[in-house]
């Protein structure tokens, strides 16, 4: 699904990424954690293509393309879901109808006809149902005064409607409560398929507590220098990142 190869990037002339390689599969759930700094949300960030960073050296392929070479929306259009990507407020415009539009727009994109309304409707009821948001959310105006947890839930909505093969959730949020990381912790599990994978970033280890992820990295000073499973989640809680430090540098 996706795949990472030496990947160097920059911003403003700053080094950030310095060699990452990251493979994920579909049907897999990855978490990567790391320090503060350690370049979790501009890795998210050129994934998703977003034009700020310089890609300098190395690959990044979905599904064995290149993308690099593709804009953010045209990412998206093949599946590539970023977190928080319309954290916008709209007023007037209800989460419904920001789901439809966004919705139809990629299918424009693909060369698809606009969803049929009752198609759509089936649609937000069944994910709507799926992840136990009620009828007045959708119904309210896109962000507009929404708390920490609804911000999370109609992300994950969001998530849910576009049904994207790669999912990444950039959980920079140090304000997020218990109930916030239920949200997305809930969604994950239950959006999770076969077909699709999830990368989780986070430094909190007490998410994974309610995500089970098949694969946690250490991503530190722009490389990933360690890959385990939800066991290395554990030992990061309990012994911090320094041991990594000094595991690199010996
Ligand atoms: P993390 O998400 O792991 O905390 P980031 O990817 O946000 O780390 O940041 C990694 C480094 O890149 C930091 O030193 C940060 O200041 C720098 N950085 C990230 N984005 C930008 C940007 N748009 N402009 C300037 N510096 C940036
Ligand atoms: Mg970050
Ligand atoms: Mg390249």
């Amino acid at each position: 699904m996706l795949e990472i190869k030496d990947l160097h990037a920059s911003v403003e002339d700053k080094e950030i990424l310095k060699g990452l390689n990251l493979n994920v599969k579909a049907g897999e759930v990855h978490a990567i954690m790391g320090p503060n700094g350690a370049g979790k949300s501009t890795l998210a960030s050129i994934v998703a293509g977003k034009e700020e960073y310089e890609v300098t050296e190395g690959n990044i392929l979905l599904n064995g393309e290149d993308i690099e070479e593709l804009a953010a929306e045209e990412r998206a259009h093949k599946g590539v879901f970023l977190s928080f990507q319309y954290p916008v407020e709209i007023p007037g415009v209800t989460v419904t109808n920001f789901m439809k539009t966004a919705i139809n727009e990629t299918r424009k994109a693909q060369g698809l006809e606009e969803m049929p309304a009752k198609d759509m409707l089936k649609k937000i009821r069944e994910k709507s149902e799926l992840l136990d948001i009620d009828r007045k959310f959708l119904s309210r105006s896109l962000n507009q005064g929404f708390s920490g947890g609804e911000k999370k839930r109609n992300e994950i909505f969001q998530m849910a409607m576009m049904e994207p093969k790669l999912a990444i959730l950039d959980e920079t949020d140090s304000g997020l409560d218990i109930d916030a990381l239920r949200i997305v912790a809930n969604g994950v599990n239950k959006l999770k398929s076969k077909d699709n994978a999830v990368i989780v970033i986070t430094h909190y280890q007490r998410l994974l507590d309610y995500i089970v992820p098949d694969y946690v990295h250490v991503l530190y000073d722009g490389k990933i220098v360690k890959s385990g499973t939800k066991e290395l989640a554990l030992e990061l809680e309990e012994k911090g990142y320094d041991w990594i430090k000094e595991e690199i540098n010996a």
